[in-house]
């Protein structure tokens, strides 16, 4: 997917991208950015395609002031904003701190709903009014692109806000915001209202109607796509949706939506390059801390990983099956088939196909029950647990002795016990034994099921993978009338990789398959590490 911008025919059909990341977004408990991080977000938002960066509240504090100041000297190919309240110090500060900017603007607002007029700025609507008009030129004074924002239009009374954004075009604003700025309104009501602003506001064809969504009750996305259908062609958004309480709308959605269903929004494109997406939200998580939940649309990292085994049977067949976007269009690698309980054959088959691993029908039938055991005690089985699974299970093939149930306690009052059942060929052998831990207990219990009594020379434990549920593989060598024997064991409970370790070492001394002698650590370690 490339950016649109040369196939735009109209330009009413073109979506300005307003990021406010670094603004709203820097607003989320927990999210501040040092002036240098802001830098490099703003040039991750400058590759990604946006057209506006609103940079920060500059008389919020001086290092807002030169946050905003030092991305305005360094961004080429967007517009940088300036927030401001609607006073004559905020403006000013704005002005001075994108003055250095390609294309500056300053971005002012004021409430207008009776709760704020009432209980915050004890205004009359009147003074409002006057305010707006006053504040409005004030900051055209500075700059020609200027912003006017209605805070909390969605519960402001209609024909109120008819006669504010009125005074804000007479007073030169080009863009007109119409924020939902306690998440309050729903798809329905903010086309209502956009419709009526539209035929009510004298000279509103002429400038750009924005919209700025929060996401209270988790409609921020279709507010802001259902006002671009009622023609709202400018969309305030933050990367990932973060943004104060609940959050802004998220870039990634409105974008992908616009792009994906163009039926259903006249065509309309922005300028994002969609293949940075998933870079830039790793960027700005990985900078505010504010992690992306799993299932999050688009950069959620299960956004495009399929799981259940009709997915994955639909997706190897055709990948539309279960997909309504490319992954890599978005700025993946690609599909993700995640392995996990619920995952069919077909998905296994083709994992392990992927890690070079093919099989006889069998093996593959055993290879995938002993998946699925795994897959129901372990939350991700990765590729190198199928390599591990599949390398443990041909090994032990052919073992003449087979782990067939174990048990093992400990306590503090006594030494540790274990019985196991171990099959040998179609018998069934069985031991109980006690010992200094469940691994000793176990061993012994296995020596008196096969009355095998090997020495112990090398004991080893190591993880598959990270993780606190990850697969343990136990190598032992022992050595019995002066031979060699080794034993690998895989589970991801460890006595019992433990235990399947020894068996396999005492299948090869059934088979007299000894092991030349093997250098390095462990020779002659103590026997129980
Ligand atoms: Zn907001």
């Amino acid at each position: 997917m490339t950016s649109s911008e040369d196939h735009v025919a109209d330009p009413s059909d073109r979506v300005v991208v307003f990021d406010t990341t670094l603004r709203d977004g820097e607003q989320s408990p927990g999210a501040t950015l040092t002036a240098d991080e802001k830098l490099e977000v703003a040039d991750a938002l400058v590759d990604l395609g946006v057209d506006v960066i609103e940079a920060g509240f500059p008389a919020a504090s001086p290092g807002d002031f030169e946050a905003v100041r030092s991305i305005a000297a360094r961004v080429k190919g967007a517009s940088v904003a300036g927030l401001a309240r609607a006073n004559q110090g905020d403006i000013e500060r704005a002005a001075q701190a994108v003055k250095g900017a390609e294309a500056p603007r300053i971005h002012t607002f004021i409430a207008t709903s009776d709760i704020h007029l009432q209980h915050k700025l004890r205004m009359t609507r009147e003074q409002v009014l006057d305010r707006v008009t006053a504040m409005v030129g004030f900051a055209r004074s500075f700059t020609g692109d200027v912003e006017f924002s209605a805070e909390d239009a969605t519960r402001s009374d209609w024909e109120f806000l008819v006669e504010v954004f009125k005074r804000a075009v007479e007073a030169g604003a080009s863009t007109i915001n119409v924020p939902d700025t306690v998440g309050y309104t729903t798809p329905t009501e903010y086309v209502a209202l956009i419709q009526h602003l539209r035929e009510r506001v004298p000279g509103m064809d002429q400038v750009a109607i924005s919209v700025h969504c929060h996401d209270d009750l988790g409609m921020a996305t279709a507010n802001t796509l259902a006002a671009v259908a009622a023609g709202a062609r400018q969309v305030e958004v933050t990367v990932n949706g973060i943004g104060e309480r609940a959050g802004n709308t998220a870039l990634e959605e409105v974008v992908m939506a616009l792009s994906t269903r163009k039926d259903t929004f006249g065509g309309v494109v922005t300028g994002i390059k969609t293949e940075r997406l998933v870079p830039t939200s790793r960027l700005v998580s990985g900078l505010t801390g504010l992690r992306v939940q799993a299932n999050k649309a688009i950069v959620g990292a299960n956004a495009f990983a399929h799981e259940a085994g009709i997915h994955q049977d639909g997706m190897l067949k055709e990948r539309t099956t279960y997909e309504i976007m490319n992954p890599t269009d978005v700025g993946w690698e690609g599909t993700k088939l995640v392995l996990g309980k619920h995952s069919g054959r077909a998905g296994f088959r083709s994992t392990l196909s992927e890690i070079g691993i093919r099989l006889e029908e069998d093996q593959l039938n055993e290879a995938y029950q002993r998946f699925l055991l795994l897959a129901d005690r372990k939350k991700a089985v990765t590729a190198a647990d199928l390599a591990a699974l599949v390398s443990d299970q041909l090994a032990a093939e052919g073992d003449v002795l087979q782990l067939v149930r174990w048990n093992a306690s400990i306590g503090s009052t006594g030494p540790a016990t274990a019985s196991v059942v171990v099959s040998r060929g179609t018998e069934e052998l069985t031991g109980d034994a006690e010992g200094n831990g469940p691994v000793h207990a176990l061993f012994q219990a296995i020596e008196t099921a096969t009355g095998l009594k090997p020495e112990l020379e090398y004991y080893h434990v190591e993880a598959v993978t990270p993780g606190e549920d990850a697969q343990g593989q136990v190598h032992v060598r022992i050595r019995s009338d002066g031979a060699l024997y080794t034993g690998h064991g895989l589970a991801t409970d460890v006595v019992e990789a433990s235990a399947r370790a020894y068996l396999a070492a005492l299948s090869k001394i059934e088979r007299g398959q000894q092991t030349t002698v093997v250098p390095g650590p462990g020779t002659g370690a103590s026997r129980w590490s």
